[in-house]
Formats: C-alpha cells, sequence, structure tokens
C-alpha cells in the first residue's frame, strides 16, 4: 500500500485507503495532529490518492502522483497563513478560497483544498469557510489542518470528519528517520528521539540543524532550574536568550517548557513520562512540586505562548518568563 510511506498510524492509513478506494473519503476532512507529525505529507498523500488512477493508489510513480506530492498539480491547491500566529488565516483567503472552489477542476474529478493552519482562522474567517462546506461543489474536497480542533466553531466541526494523527513508537521513528535523513550517526538520531520523542519531523529538525534539540536541552535546564530554591539558578538558565541572536531559540523554547512540565505531572499522577529525556527532570520536578504548582507551570507556558505570538519585546519576555515561573511554584 502506498500510504506506506508515512511511518507509523496504522489504523488512520487503513481508513483513508480505504475510503479512497471505496470513493467514500469525507468531502470535509479535519487532519489534526501536533507540529512535526506530518500533516501537510500525509494531506498530500491524500490527495493523491484521490487524484492517482493506478491500482492502489497513490501509487506514487505516475504523473499524477509526482505532480501532487510535488506540490506541483492544479486541481490541488495549498493554502497557509503568512505570519503562523492567532487569527492570521485571513477572511479574504478564505474567500479567494470560495471563488475558486466554484471554477470546476482543471483536468481531474477532484479539486482538493489543504488549509495549513486552518485552525488560525479567526471567527469570521471560519464562517466564510463554513458558508463553503454548507453548499460545497460536488468535486471539492477540503482538508484542514490544525493542532487542535478546538479552535473551530462547532458548526464547522459538525461539517467535517476528524482524522488524528498521532506520535509513532521512538523505534518507528528510528526507521523513519534513517530512510528519510543521509549523514547522521545511529547514535546522534537516538538522542534526538530522545529529546523529542516520537515525532519524526521534530527529529528531522532537530538533526538538520535547527533549534530543536537545543531547545529542549535548555527547557530541561529551567524545569530543573526551578526545584532549587536560589532564583539565581533561573536566572543562570535564562541568562543565554538575553542576546538577540537566541530569539529563535527563546521561540523555540515553549513546546519543549511545555513537555517537561506536562511529563511532570504525569509522573505526579503516578503515569508514565510521555519522552524519556524528560524522565529524569520530571521525577524531580514531581518531587518537589503539588499538582497545583505543576498546573500552573503549565499555564505560564500557555501564557509564554500567546506572549511570543503577539511579538512581545525579548526582554521583556525572559523577564516576564522568571517571574512567572517563580511565581507558579511559590506556596
Ligand atoms: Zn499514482
Amino acid at each position: 500500500m502506498a500510504f506506506d510511506t508515512f511511518y507509523g498510524n496504522d489504523i488512520l492509513k487503513n481508513t483513508v485507503f480505504t475510503r479512497i478506494k471505496t470513493g467514500t473519503l469525507p468531502h470535509a476532512i479535519i487532519l489534526e495532529g501536533e507540529k512535526g507529525i506530518g500533516k501537510k505529507t500525509f494531506a498530500r498523500l491524500m490527495a493523491a490518492g484521490l487524484l492517482c488512477a493506478g491500482e492502489e493508489p497513490p501509487c506514487m510513480e505516475c504523473a499524477v502522483c509526482r505532480n501532487v506530492l510535488g506540490a506541483n498539480h492544479p486541481d490541488v491547491l495549498y493554502y497557509e497563513t503568512e505570519k503562523h500566529t492567532k487569527d492570521n488565516f485571513k477572511i479574504d483567503t478564505v474567500r479567494a478560497i470560495r471563488d475558486i472552489a466554484y471554477i470546476a477542476p482543471n483536468q481531474s474529478e477532484y479539486k482538493i483544498f489543504i488549509l495549513a493552519e486552518a485552525d488560525l482562522m479567526n471567527q469570521a474567517a471560519q464562517n466564510a469557510l463554513l458558508k463553503i462546506l454548507e453548499e460545497p461543489p460536488s468535486y471539492a474536497i477540503f482538508i484542514l489542518l490544525c493542532e487542535k480542533k478546538s479552535a473551530f466553531l462547532e458548526t464547522i466541526l459538525s461539517r467535517c470528519t476528524v482524522y488524528r494523527l498521532e506520535r509513532v513508537s521512538n523505534e518507528t521513528a528510528f526507521e523513519a528517520v534513517k530512510a528519510l535523513l543521509n549523514g547522521p550517526t545511529d547514535e546522534e538520531i537516538q538522542k534526538c528521539i530522545d529529546l523529542v520523542g516520537g515525532n519524526i519531523g521534530l527529529v528531522l529538525d532537530g538533526l538538520r540543524g535547527n533549534e530543536t534539540i537545543k531547545a529542549n536541552e535548555k527547557a530541561i535546564e529551567i524545569a530543573e532550574s526551578l526545584t532549587s530554591a536560589y532564583e539565581f539558578e533561573l536566572l543562570k538558565a535564562l541568562s543565554d536568550f538575553e542576546n538577540p541572536s537566541s530569539k529563535k531559540l527563546l521561540y523555540a523554547l515553549c513546546e519543549p517548557l511545555k513537555s517537561v512540565f506536562r511529563d511532570a505531572l504525569a509522573v505526579r499522577c503516578e503515569s508514565a513520562p510521555l519522552i524519556e529525556m524528560n524522565a529524569g527532570t520530571a521525577s524531580r520536578l514531581a518531587a518537589a512540586f503539588t499538582k497545583k504548582q505543576l498546573f500552573n507551570l503549565l499555564a505560564v507556558c500557555d501564557d509564554f505562548k500567546v506572549k511570543i505570538e503577539r511579538n512581545m519585546n525579548q526582554k521583556l519576555l525572559i523577564t516576564w518568563l522568571c517571574a512567572a515561573l517563580r511565581a507558579a511554584v511559590e506556596y
């Protein structure tokens, strides 16, 4: 089966494959999953599957499949936001999509719209989208990609089928990265997987040298510093971010920091941590703090994300983060 080129998520792959083969794939799909999990790739595979005329669509070899996967097919239209921030999927874009949707496909049975970061639509944009979903042309397929389906209005959700992509096992992630990336040693791959878990996109990012690995290490250092009685430890951990060149790293810190606190909460509730590399720190945090304090720390991460999205001044952001983390664990 051609969906085999996508690692993990076997149940979802089987469902989608069967639906494509029987011509029963829903016309409005929400594809949910965390950053790096493969939503865009999976959406393109679905599109290729719908348009491919091979025996086992997507065959990955015909001109249609190659064009769809290479983002070069006139009937597969892809949209994403410019700034990747809240409310940034604009109503004007949705209106443009509507206008294009009512023009028949160029050369295929379907016209497929992939809307990346569709959860960044505000209410007005969602309502505009709803109008298309309520009366779609028969050939139109909408695939809305999002991190959290809860960002959508109930009216949108009720018109869509939700498919969710999950993390893969560490073994599958290892196998995938070995196949997809030349260069890194087995040890380097394993270290990265230990840090970020079974999210193949994040592992690849980390190995390609972006901020992921460093941000994960920093997140652990910051979390550890909170167990110290001395505020100095936290200040020291955050001092790297004072340089303006560390802005990207500071922004990349949000998710790994949240994952450490989430794992600490899991340990506090007697579950296993999700990410192996967090285990030691998670145990120490779980021993040092109450559930309430750990929830407070998670809330700080959510506020942190909002402030990043609002493009808060870097120095102010570090000062705020330092104070908010300390306040979260005060009795
Ligand atoms: Zn094909």
